[in-house]
C-alpha cells in the first residue's frame, strides 16, 4: 500500500484504492487474466446503486448473516478478487463464525491457489485469527461441471449447506444451488446469472458488505421472511427510479 498516493479526499478516493488493491494483487500473481474486467463490470454497475448500500442489499446482508449463523456447516468461499479486495473482513467473518475459508478459482493454477492461499495465511498470522483455510489439497468435485473449475475440498464446500460465495460464476453458483446448497451470492450485477440463480442475492460490492457482516455480527437481529425474486425486483426499480431521477436532473 505504500505506493498509493491518492488523497482521502479526492473524490474517487474509494474507488482508486480498490483498483489500487487489485493491481497490487495482479502484481503478486492472484489473479486471472479476466479479473480488471469483472472488476470494471462490477464498478459500472455500482454507479447505477451509487456506490453505496442500498436498501434491499442491507435487508439481503442481514437475512443472509441469520442463515450463517444459524448453521453448522457454513463456509465461505474466496477468489481472487475477493481476497484482494475483503480478505481481511472475510477471514474475521469466518473467524466469528467458525466457519472454514475455502479459495476456490475459476482459472485454477498451482500458483495462483498458493499465493492466495499464502494471501490468507498471512492475514490469519497478523489478527490472530483462528480459522481454518482449506484449497490447497481439493479431494471433492461439484456436480455437473467439468474440468478443474469443479474441484473443492470435502470439509468445505462440499460438505456445507448455507455458502457465502462473492463474484461467483453463474455457471457454478447454478451448480451449487442445484446441490441444495443455501447460496449467498454477492455481485453488483443484477442481472448477471449468478444473481438471477442464488438463493439470497447481495446487489452491492464486496468490500462493502463484508465489513457490514462483519460489523452486524454482534447485533442478534434475525430476518425471518425474505423472497429472493421480490429483493430483486426492488434492487432493479431503485436503479430505475435513481435513473429517471438523474434523467429529469439534466436540464
Ligand atoms: P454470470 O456468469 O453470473 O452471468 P458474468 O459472467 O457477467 O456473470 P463473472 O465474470 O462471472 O460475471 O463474475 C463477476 C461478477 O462480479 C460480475 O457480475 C461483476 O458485476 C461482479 N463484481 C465485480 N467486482 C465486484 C465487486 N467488487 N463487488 C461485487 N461484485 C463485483
Ligand atoms: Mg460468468
Amino acid at each position: 500500500m505504500d505506493d498509493f498516493a491518492a488523497d482521502p479526499s479526492h473524490p474517487r478516493y474509494e474507488s482508486l484504492l480498490k483498483r489500487h488493491l487489485l493491481e497490487n494483487a495482479a502484481e503478486r500473481g492472484m489473479l486471472a487474466g479476466s479479473a480488471l474486467i469483472a472488476h470494471g463490470r462490477g464498478e459500472a454497475y455500482d454507479y447505477l446503486i451509487g456506490e453505496k448500500t442500498i436498501e434491499s442489499a442491507m435487508i439481503a446482508s442481514k437475512y443472509a448473516l441469520s442463515k450463517l449463523k444459524n448453521t453448522s456447516r457454513a463456509v465461505i468461499s474466496v477468489n481472487g478478487n475477493t481476497a484482494a479486495l475483503a480478505g481481511v473482513d472475510l477471514m474475521k467473518l469466518a473467524s466469528l463464525l467458525r466457519c472454514p475459508i475455502e479459495v476456490n478459482i475459476f482459472y485454477r493454477t498451482p500458483e495462483r491457489m498458493s499465493v492466495l492461499l499464502k494471501h490468507l495465511e498471512a492475514i490469519k498470522q497478523e489478527y490472530d485469527l483462528d480459522v481454518e483455510i482449506l484449497g490447497a489439497t481439493p479431494d471433492a468435485r461439484i456436480p455437473g461441471l467439468e474440468g478443474p473449475r469443479a474441484k473443492c475440498c470435502h470439509a468445505g464446500i462440499f460438505s456445507s449447506d448455507v455458502i457465502l460465495v462473492p463474484l461467483e460464476d453463474g455457471d457454478r453458483c447454478e451448480a451449487l444451488v442445484a446441490m441444495g446448497k443455501t447460496v449467498i451470492v454477492v455481485d453488483l450485477n443484477p442481472l448477471s446469472r449468478s444473481a438471477k440463480m442464488g438463493s439470497i442475492t447481495i446487489v452491492d460490492e464486496i468490500t462493502r458488505v463484508a465489513k457490514n457482516l462483519v460489523t452486524m455480527f454482534g447485533n442478534n437481529e434475525e430476518v425471518l421472511q425474505f423472497d429472493n425474486s421480490e429483493n430483486l425486483r426492488n434492487t432493479l426499480n431503485y436503479i430505475n427510479e435513481s435513473l429517471t431521477e438523474m434523467s429529469n436532473s439534466i436540464d
